[in-house]
């Protein structure tokens, strides 16, 4: 499958990987929007969150886990979580992903 998170995971593609568990990968987005932009992604190819929790509940928790303890070890004691779903909402790379944003403050409602 022609998928560049897919070629991460595989080490087919270089990334600045932040945490590695039998599930997950975590690096740090090539365009951060923020002092720490980092990406959480399920190893297994899935396009979005939503599927990922259809076929799998117990990896999304193992998303936001790996989410929350790069949060907690990188000192942030505010930070955004974000999953964009859907190309009109954001979606440019469709493998699942969660993005963690932190380091400045972030408004609401986003735009
Ligand atoms: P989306 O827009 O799908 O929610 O998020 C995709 C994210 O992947 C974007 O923030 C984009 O900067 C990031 N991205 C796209 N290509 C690459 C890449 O080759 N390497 C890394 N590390 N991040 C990428
Ligand atoms: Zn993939």
């Amino acid at each position: 499958m022609d998928c560049l998170f897919c070629k991460i995971v595989a080490g087919q593609i270089p990334a600045n990987i932040v945490k590695r568990t039998e599930l997950t990968t975590a690096f740090n987005d090539i365009t951060p929007q923020a002092p720490t932009h980092i990406l959480i992604i399920p190893n297994q190819h899935y396009e979005n969150m939503a599927e990922v929790a259809s076929n799998d509940l117990s990896l999304v928790g193992e998303i936001f886990k790996a989410a929350g303890e790069i949060a907690l070890e990188s000192g942030l004691g505010s930070y955004r979580l974000n999953v964009n779903t859907g190309a009109a909402a954001g979606q440019s790379v469709f493998h699942a992903h969660l993005h963690l944003l932190g380091g400045r403050p972030f408004a609401w409602p986003p735009g």
